[in-house]
């Protein structure tokens, strides 16, 4: 049976994050991804926003590893080239009450280390998007916008440079921990058993499914997993915004709001339902929903103007009645299997976060033995 050092299951933009750290910290990598391409997962379905990292509750790992990732992903991108913007983000409200909310959310920001959210009034939010409605804004200005798939593309490129190697179709089924190592079955069109010392598995919605085939695994220790669907619609014709708008989140979420893409194309959602299984089709009906969420913000809105765009879904590990859950990184001191690394739970601002809980993950696994 071959060895190798490190196995990473999961090229999205979290496990090519996680092999680029490893392989930089000299460890011999190779990355198992389960489609033909890499990244084609929640990564490449989402709001490719930039996160501040202002709503998450203080000294969680999204409120740590966000405001870290941030300043790391810009410096990243900058580095390599990545398509990106810092274009600011302006977080609306459109009623008093909505308004009263505006102080306890730039309080909760300043706790985790945002401290530039500038409280605007309604005319000054106007001045800087006059299409705007609304009774007051916060301004967010280290919120940007990102290329997700280029940021990808670098990631692995900075990792097969420092020796990891890449293998499409190669899904990891199932594997044994017998204590020192982890054997490993690879399925797909050639399908091989592999041992490791160190297995992450960075699977996304599939993460729990991977752990619960490992045998040694306590099951009891692998989360339920739960699927939230965010729809978006796409805007026909140039924005009128030049920055991301947000209405005042939600309970469960932040709302349908309006993000840009580098060409300055706007798109609007994600629009939350709970699903049973895996399934990317926007359902044309929902767009009332979003014209009525939209007008809120921006009552110009022309009709006609939105089109069913995409969906991508939150790889939730609690039920809907629980509307917050953190990152998990779940190691052999919680689960009990040596060399096995669980990232459960990995939503949004995971984007934002993956080159912070990448750092964090190299740092775990370098105490582990190897
Ligand atoms: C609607 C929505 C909006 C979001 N918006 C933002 C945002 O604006 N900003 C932000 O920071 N974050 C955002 N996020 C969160 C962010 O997109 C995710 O946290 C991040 O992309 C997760 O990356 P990942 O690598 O963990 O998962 P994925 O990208 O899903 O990667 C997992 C990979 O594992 C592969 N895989 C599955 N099973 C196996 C197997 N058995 N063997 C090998 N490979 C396997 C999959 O094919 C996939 O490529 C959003 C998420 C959603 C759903």
């Amino acid at each position: 049976m071959d060895r190798v050092d490190c196995v990473v299951a999961g090229a999205g933009v979290v496990g090519l994050a996680i092999a680029r750290a490893l392989a930089e910290a000299g460890r011999e990598v190779i990355i198992l991804e389960a489609a033909e391409a890499i990244g084609t997962g929640i990564s490449s379905r989402n709001s490719e926003v930039i996160h501040a990292g202002i709503y998450y509750p203080k000294d969680s790992l999204m409120a740590r590893f966000c405001v870290a990732g941030k300043r790391a992903l810009y410096e990243f991108c900058a580095d390599h080239g990545v398509p990106h913007k810092n274009c600011g983000k302006l977080i609306v409200a459109t009623n008093e009450a909505e308004a009263g909310k505006l102080a306890s959310i730039e309080a909760r920001a300043r706790a985790n280390g945002v401290d530039d959210l500038r409280v605007l009034s309604a005319a000054e939010a106007r001045t800087l998007e006059p299409a705007l409605a609304c009774t007051g804004a916060l301004l967010s200005p280290s919120t940007g916008i990102v290329d997700s798939h280029h940021l990808m593309l670098a990631l692995l490129g900075d990792a097969e440079a420092k020796g990891a190697n890449l293998a499409l179709n190669a899904p990891l089924v199932g594997g044994r921990a017998d204590g020192e190592e982890i054997e490993i079955d690879i399925g797909g069109a050639e399908p091989m058993t592999l041992a490791c010392r160190l297995l992450i598995n960075a699977a996304g919605l599939d993460a729990p499914l991977i752990a619960r085939n490992i045998a040694g695994m306590p099951q009891d220790a692998v989360p339920t997993r739960y699927f939230a669907r965010g729809n978006y619609f796409t805007l026909s014709g140039r924005s009128p915004f030049s920055r991301l708008i947000y209405p005042v989140p939600e309970p469960g979420g932040l709302g349908v709001h309006l993000t840009l893409d580098l060409g300055g194309q706007a798109k609007f959602g994600p629009d939350v339902e709970w699903i049973e299984a895996i399934d990317y089709n926007v359902d044309p009906a929902r767009g009332e929903r979003f014209y009525r969420a939209i007008r809120r913000y921006w009552p110009g809105l022309p009709e006609g103007s939105l089109q069913p765009g995409y969906a991508g879904i939150r790889p939730k590990i609690v039920p809907p009645a629980i509307a917050a859950q953190d990152f998990v990184v779940e190691t052999p001191r919680e689960h009990g299997v040596a060399g096995l690394i669980n990232l459960f739970g990995i939503e949004s601002p995971g984007l934002t976060s993956s080159l912070a809980l990448a750092e964090h993950v190299a740092e775990i696994a370098q105490t582990l033995p190897h």
